[in-house]
């Protein structure tokens, strides 16, 4: 008789970059010592070798594992992070900063701004991010933990880390090893289906040795070794809204500004990241191949970076989209399996995260049944199609004069970032759904940076009479750079509390 326990017995995870490595923790660390999980990595394919830039809820990742902060951003080199800021982006010579947490502290049930913008249509010269603590402490170099007090501005701020990709996998790995997670080394030459019902029974490496699995995951990076090779889900290429195909990469050696935030610049045909660790700054140039090509866009990178580089510049291939289906039969893709959006925002890590916990909370056992794997797959969808929308707003929202810059600025857009935008251009308002990633804050910030302004503001703040308006934005602008003043700079936190030995 077939026994009526259906558990999942063992789990085989397909790639040992960030994406194999965070699945292979928080597997283990989720279920305990009850289902047998293997972790398969080739050191001769190697991992894709850049991605070091997050955005806050990673925290709760290294929560959740129980993962001292100061110790991981020692063993990671990494630094903290309060935002971006757009270097030329919206027009050439034009910079704004998107902070993470709330921009300013709300005084009203009319949100705040509504009111920036009513002054500033009376002539108030004051920037909205003079608004926000993250932009004031890292404008200037510094950075402190945020207060629980909600009474406190200090509550408004919120971080996340840049890093070392490749010391944090290395960590993740000494985390899952510990809790029994067994790793094997060896190239994956092929994989054996069913015969019944097609799911994956086990892949065969090329030593000739096999493993069986009930549920894989495939974190085998842009490939989708499992996702698509064996499987054929297809993808659903977005490259007509985010052309960008192409990125060169290279560390550059530190310098004395040990910026607490990420920098995104814009160039003729792409924009160029830089991103402070404690030993080094990463850099990359992402580019659209239609508009310029690798010479030229490794002369552009190399020419704009802040100090002498470390090594040859790297280049690298994407095709911007997602998988149609990201879990099917007994697959789930994690990482650039699953898709790639480009790292305007950092999203692609948080996105493994979601991806966790989200297997986690839809835990299938040896039936899959189809209204799981269909969840799954709508949620994911769904996130994938919000962040694309906020990244196309980068790109759609600009004035500047390059071919690469007319295109966009003029092509079509999703239907649901053009409600977004005819919103904010009517009255300012911002209609970000529960679900999203970026919530109205986040849209706020990007929208004004990127000059989308309004025609009016909410008619209600003209209705509210018995608001100081001014001299409540003006003390919140005192006491916010109070507050950032009396900070430590990044620089003095680490050295107190993280720095690598
Ligand atoms: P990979 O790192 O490619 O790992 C794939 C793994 O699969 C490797 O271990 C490989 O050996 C293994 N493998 C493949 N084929 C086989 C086989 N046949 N047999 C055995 N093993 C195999 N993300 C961010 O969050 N922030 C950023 O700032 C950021 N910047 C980026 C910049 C660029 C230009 C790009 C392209 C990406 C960036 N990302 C960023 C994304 C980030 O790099 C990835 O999301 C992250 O590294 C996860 O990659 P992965 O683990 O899915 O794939």
């Amino acid at each position: 008789m077939e026994s009526t326990d259906r558990r999942i017995r063992s789990i085989v995870i397909v790639g040992g970059g960030t994406a194999g490595w965070m699945t292979a923790a928080a597997l283990a660390q989720a279920l305990q010592g009850s289902c047998r999980i293997e972790l398969v990595e080739s050191e001769q394919i190697g991992t894709i070798g850049v991605g070091e830039a997050t955005i806050p809820p990673i925290k709760l990742f290294n929560q959740t594992l129980g993962i001292d902060e100061n110790t991981f951003l020692a063993a990671t080199r990494g630094t903290f992070k309060l935002g971006i800021e757009f270097v030329g982006w919206g027009r050439a010579g034009h910079r704004y900063f998107h902070p993470f947490g709330q921009i300013g502290a709300e005084f009203d049930k009319v949100p705040l701004h509504h009111y920036w913008l009513r002054e500033r249509s009376r002539g108030d010269t004051s920037a909205l991010e003079d608004h926000s603590l993250a932009w004031v402490a890292a404008r200037d170099g510094r950075f402190t933990l945020p207060s629980t007090d909600r009474r406190q501005v200090l509550s408004t701020l919120d971080y996340a880390y840049q890093f070392d990709a490749g010391l944090y996998a290395a960590f993740l790995r000494r985390y899952a090893e510990a809790r029994g997670v067994r790793r094997s080394e060896g190239r994956i030459v092929g994989t054996d289906l069913r015969a019944d019902d097609g799911f994956i029974e086990r892949v065969r490496l090329d030593g000739g040795a096999t493993i069986d699995g009930d549920l894989f995951i495939d974190c085998s990076g842009f490939r989708g070794l499992l996702i698509e090779e064996a499987l054929h889900t297809g993808y659903e290429d977005w490259r007509h809204w985010l052309p960008c195909d192409r990125a060169v990469a290279v560390a550059c050696e530190h310098d004395d500004t040990f910026a607490p935030y990420t920098r995104s610049t814009a160039h003729a045909a792409g924009w160029q990241w830089r991103i402070p660790l404690q030993h080094r700054v990463g850099n990359g140039h992402v580019y659209c191949s239609a508009f310029t090509d690798e010479d030229t866009a490794t002369r552009v990178l190399l020419d704009n970076l802040t100090g002498q580089p470390l090594g040859t510049p790297r280049p690298l291939r994407f095709t911007t989209g997602r998988r149609r289906r990201f879990w099917h039969r007994n697959c789930v893709a994690i990482g650039l399996s699953a898709g790639f959006l480009e790292p305007l925002e950092s999203t692609s890590i948080h996105l493994i995260q979601t991806a966790i916990t989200r297997l986690l909370a839809l835990f299938p056992d040896r039936d899959f049944d189809a209204v799981t794997t269909a969840e799954f797959n709508r949620l994911t969808g769904v996130e994938y199609e919000r962040i694309r929308d906020f990244l196309i707003l980068h790109y759609h929202a600009n004035t500047r004069d390059e071919p690469m810059w007319r295109h966009v600025a003029t092509m079509e857009i999703p239907e649901p970032l053009a409600y977004k935008l005819a919103h904010f251009r009517g009255h300012g308002r911002l209609v970000a759904e529960s679900l999203e990633l970026f919530q109205n804050p986040n849209w706020l910030a990007v929208m004004v940076g990127q000059e989308v302004w309004p025609e009016r503001h909410d008619p209600l703040a003209d209705l509210r009479t018995g608001v100081d308006a001014a001299s409540r934005l003006a003390s919140l602008r005192q006491v916010i750079a109070e507050v950032a003043a009396a900070m430590p700079t990044q620089r003095e936190y680490i050295d107190r509390h993280c720095r690598a030995q």
